[in-house]
């Protein structure tokens, strides 16, 4: 097997499944793909993408999965770049406000904020957001002695260390558990933020870290800045997006798959509707498990017990958004913002509300509003047991604790992600290196794939698809 872009034709090519057809199984495809590789893909839905979806919303596609990806890490630019789309990539709206709920009002995210972390205490001071013992506490954070643990803690633990409990669960946790539904008090700081693990690890303050962090790379690590809403910025983006909605990648690969720009390379054969229950339903050794981690620890049971078993404690969080579309008449006031974080501790079922239409130029027109909600995170399943109706009810009731609605939506759309997010749980770099030597070991020719591993956002899953590609194209056909 050449796996150097050029198909060999003298042996005969690699014949590899890949499970799982979420954008890392179809990445791991592409690359096994363009390496001259025969592929197969299982997919147990009707439909590609996995997590990324777009679907109407009124008579507008609209991404009910991710809307962005991170533009500093280069595997989701690059993956467009490959897939002609580069071109069409769109930057969200400069310098649009977010806001933060505390007792029914809406108040600004303060400037400065990294990750929901704050680096500048007057701006704090300033939102209103925490109270004066609150931030007094966060301040203490300059001169506390350094705050250390073994192997790996929780995000949750270091934070209420570094800067007590009122800054943790009013900034910090509704940005960072925000991200992926998650409970900061059993997320991982090692493997979920590894940024911020260096930081824990080299400076005594968090915030005096994180300016010099911020001053060596800029605006990479997500930060809020003082800034005029609506002009354009001169920085470089921090996340993409595109019109159209993020599924376009997902429809771009597999047209390629199936129809490769380069003749040489054989065409992908992807199976819709094709759950696999057992390795043995393949018909190759060569495999990527590009599936959920509980779907992958079942199919390794027989094969691998010390893997599967790891891969068994990997949690997973459910998540339902809805989407509504409103006349612009009929929000009062019509929020200039992207959006409005909702606080675990004020005990609403609303997680975070984007304001769709103010963050991305695409979704911005004269008429309308598009507003989606989120709810569900771990502890936390109200939403999951909610009819639709009873959802859309409880959303709009926690939205109109901040905002005047005053005419029904013109559209509305309920997504629900059942086992949405891998948890990241201290301890999960550990036990995912574990996973993959156990079944390195007896299974060279079996990689993972995917978001339970290495990183949930869409550029993390990219990489691993193609890790997980070229390692089995280096371990060859066993
Ligand atoms: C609501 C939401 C918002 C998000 N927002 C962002 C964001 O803004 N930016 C960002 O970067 N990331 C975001 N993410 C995260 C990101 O979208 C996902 O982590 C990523 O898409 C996961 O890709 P994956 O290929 O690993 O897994 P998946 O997309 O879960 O794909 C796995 C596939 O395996 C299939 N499968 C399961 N069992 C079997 C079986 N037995 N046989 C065959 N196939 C099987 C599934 O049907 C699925 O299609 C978001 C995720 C969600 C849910």
């Amino acid at each position: 097997m050449s796996s150097n872009n050029s198909p060999n034709h003298t042996t005969e090519p690699n014949r590899i499944a890949v499970v799982g057809g979420g954008i890392a199984g179809l990445v791991a495809a592409y690359e096994l793909q363009t390496a001259g590789a025969i592929v197969d893909v299982y997919e147990a839905s009707h439909r590609w993408g996995g997590k990324i979806q777009t679907t109407p919303v009124g008579d507008r596609m609209v991404d009910a999965g991710p809307d962005t990806f991170l533009a500093r890490a280069a595997e989701g630019v690059e993956l467009c770049r490959k897939l002609d789309l580069a071109d069409e990539l769109v930057a969200p709206v400069a310098a649009v406000p977010a806001y933060i709920h505390r007792d029914s009002k809406l108040l600004p995210l303060p400037s400065g904020t990294i990750l929901g972390i704050p680096t500048d205490f007057d701006a704090v001071a300033a939102s209103g957001l925490v109270s004066s013992e609150g931030l007094a506490r966060a301040r203490q954070d300059l001169v506390l002695p350094e705050t250390t643990y073994t192997d790996d803690c929780s995000l949750g633990w270091y934070c209420r260390q570094r800067l007590g409990d009122e800054v943790t669960m009013r900034l910090v946790d509704p940005l960072l558990g925000g991200i992926n539904a998650s409970n900061i008090d059993n997320l991982s700081l090692e493997s979920a933020f590894p940024a911020l693990a260096t930081i824990a690890k080299t400076t005594k303050s968090l915030v005096e870290g994180l300016r010099a962090h911020q001053k060596s790379v800029g605006a990479t690590l997500g930060s809020t800045k003082p800034t005029t809403a609506g002009k354009p910025s001169t920085a470089p983006p921090v996340f993409y997006s595109l019109p159209g909605g993020v599924a376009r990648i997902i429809d771009r690969l597999v047209e390629r798959l199936e129809h490769p720009a380069n003749p040489n390379f054989t065409p992908v054969r992807l199976h819709l509707d094709s759950p696999i229950s057992d390795l043995r339903q393949l018909d190759t050794q060569q495999i990527v498990l590009a599936c959920p981690a509980p779907v992958s620890s079942r199919l390794l049971k027989s094969i691998n017990q010390e893997a599967s078993q790891q891969l068994a404690t990997i949690d997973y969080t459910s998540v339902s958004q809805v989407t509504f579309e409103f006349n612009r008449s009929a929000t009062d006031p019509v929020l200039d913002a992207s959006g409005i974080l909702f606080p675990r501790v004020d005990g609403l079922v609303a997680t975070a509300a984007t304001w769709l239409s103010t963050k991305w130029d695409h979704y911005n027109t004269a008429d309308k509003v598009l507003i989606r909600v989120s709810s569900g995170r771990a502890d936390d399943l109200r939403s999951a047991t909610m009819t639709d109706d009873e959802l859309i009810a409880q959303l709009l009731e926690d939205l109109g604790t901040v905002i005047n609605i005053n005419q029904p939506a013109t559209a509305v759309r309920v997504q629900r992600w059942v086992g949405a997010f891998p948890a990241y749980t201290p301890g999960h770099t550990d036990r995912i290196q574990h996973a993959k030597s156990a079944l390195q070991d007896s299974h060279p020719t079996i990689r993972l794939a995917g978001a339970a591993y290495d990183g949930i956002g869409i550029p993390a899953c990219i990489r691993s698809g193609q890790r997980s590609a070229q390692e089995l194209l280096q371990a060859g056909p066993g």
